[in-house]
């Protein structure tokens, strides 16, 4: 059954309930058809034996009858029975006959009169007598005029005169289930055919996608807002997602092997430098620490992007539990204090005992690399300030610096992985310190924003919510 295409297996559910709902109406149809008409009968026996009951009178002498009447008489005891001309021995296939109590036929017919006249006269009843496996209704009179004593009128119907137009409902019936269900299964089989359409354009599309590779392609069928069409929707998004992530891994790795390449290309250079002709002692130390500086930078960017990535594909093993966040900075602000450089003085004041819960190891990088950069781009005998603080449910961690500040137009872009602002001459960066406080802040729930002047400093601010 799995196997079996849905759109088959709708139309073959959708066509099984069919037939299951036609039959039973087609049941309840015949069996209140066959009552309704089995009343008629019973119905029409009756009314046509009451009204003979007036057309017997019994005389004394022959009734003088007007020329052209047809009253039939009959002698019986010591007169005439009348049997008027409007006595229906037979209509619509009911016959009727007169009786003698004794079960003499006097008058009329009777299909089964012998079967009947075994039959007790029982008054104004219906009674049914099977004869040869056909049902017959039975409806007796007793006659009460003067001189009728002992006199009935039985009326006898066949069951089966209701047959024919019984028949005829059940044959059409027949007729038209098939028909019916066949026209409405064929109707189903096309209606799923075209309402799944868009399944197959969508798996279409996604296969397509899925072996040319081509991430910008999308899903189009149209306009709608049905299951389908939400599903359509999902698909592209992920299609979208998909295509920044797979631009982004593009970016990421041909920038890594961009900034790879210098450091490699410098060394390399340095070492045919070195072994090209033998040189001076200081030329062979000038070459050694460029090599040196420069197997720096390309372990620095290395680490610097292994944790990156680290931290961007299993940020699940960085685990977060409370601290004393105060006690963090000012530790990391103690140490960063001695550096010597540039004469910058770097300074510290912290709310006391602020808990947060975070990872240590991740936070002391995100303070370090802003610390970092505030001395790499700060001027001579400048200052760093490093403030904690919290306020209702944030705690705001800045880093403010009076250095050569960044331009507005850069100031979005700073955040990018490998993204150096023009202002950085100095060389010694990655490019990827911003974009690893960016993602630290965002793995610990915060934001991070920017606010700089061109020569008149910098601060980055940290808002996490407790
Ligand atoms: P880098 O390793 O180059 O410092 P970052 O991602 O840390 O990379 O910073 C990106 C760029 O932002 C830097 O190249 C620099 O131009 C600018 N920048 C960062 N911090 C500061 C700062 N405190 N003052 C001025 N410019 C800064």
């Amino acid at each position: 059954m799995k196997n079996l295409s849905i759109r088959f297996r709708i139309t073959l559910w959708f066509t099984l309930a069919l037939i299951a709902v036609v039959l039973f109406t087609c049941f309840v149809v015949l069996y209140a058809d066959h009552q309704i008409i089995q009343k008629t009968v019973r119905d029409n026996l009756v009314e046509t034996v009451e009204n003979n009951v007036d057309e017997v009178e019994f005389y004394l002498k022959k009734e003088y009858t007007d020329p052209g009447e047809t009253d039939y008489y009959i002698a019986f005891g010591r007169g005439y029975l009348e049997i008027d001309d409007d006595f229906l021995d037979q209509v619509n296939e009911v016959y009727t006959g007169l009786y003698h109590e004794d079960g003499l036929l006097i008058y009329g017919e009777n299909p089964i009169s012998r079967n009947v006249s075994e039959l007790k006269f029982s008054d104004s009843k219906i009674q049914r007598v099977k004869v040869k496996d056909s049902l017959f209704y039975v409806f007796d009179r007793r006659l009460e005029l003067k001189g009728l004593e002992g006199m009935w009128l039985r009326g006898v119907v066949s069951a089966k005169q209701g047959t024919a137009h019984m028949s005829n409902t059940a044959q059409m019936s027949l007729l038209f289930l098939p028909i019916m269900v066949l026209v409405s299964a064929i109707g189903g089989y096309l209606l799923a055919k075209r309402m799944l359409l868009p399944v197959h354009e969508i798996s279409e599309s996604a296969s397509a996608i899925g072996t040319g590779g081509d991430l910008k392609k999308r899903i189009e069928i149209g306009s709608g807002n049905d299951e389908l069409h939400q599903l359509a929707k999902s698909f592209n998004g992920m299609f979208q997602r998909l295509e920044e992530s797979f631009e982004a891994e593009k970016k990421f790795t041909s920038d890594a092997s961009h900034e790879l390449r210098t450091p490699v290309s410098v060394i390399i250079a340095q070492c045919e430098y070195s072994l090209e002709k033998p040189r001076t002692n200081e030329e062979y130390e000038e070459a050694l620490e460029t090599i040196q500086r420069q197997g720096r930078k390309m372990s620095k960017l290395i680490n610097d992007m292994l944790d990156f990535t680290r931290l961007e594909m299993r940020a699940e093993s960085y685990v977060c539990e409370p601290f004393d966040l105060s006690e963090l900075v000012q530790s990391v602000c103690l140490d960063m204090s001695l550096i010597q450089e540039k004469g910058i003085v770097l300074k510290c004041e912290t709310e006391e005992r602020l808990r947060f819960c975070g990872n240590r190891q991740l936070l002391s990088r995100l303070l370090t690399n802003l610390i970092s950069n505030a001395f790499r781009y700060g001027r001579e005998n400048g200052h760093i300030f490093v403030k904690l603080a919290s306020k209702e449910d944030q705690i705001l961690l800045s880093v403010s610096d009076d250095g050569i500040g960044i331009a507005k137009e850069e100031q979005d872009q700073i955040f990018q992985r490998f993204y150096q602002a023009d202002n950085s001459h100095s060389g010694s960066g990655t490019g990827l310190g911003l974009s690893m406080v960016k993602e630290i802040a965002r793995f610990h729930g915060g934001e991070i924003c920017v606010e700089s002047e061109i020569g008149v400093g910098s601060t980055f601010c940290i808002i996490f919510k407790i």
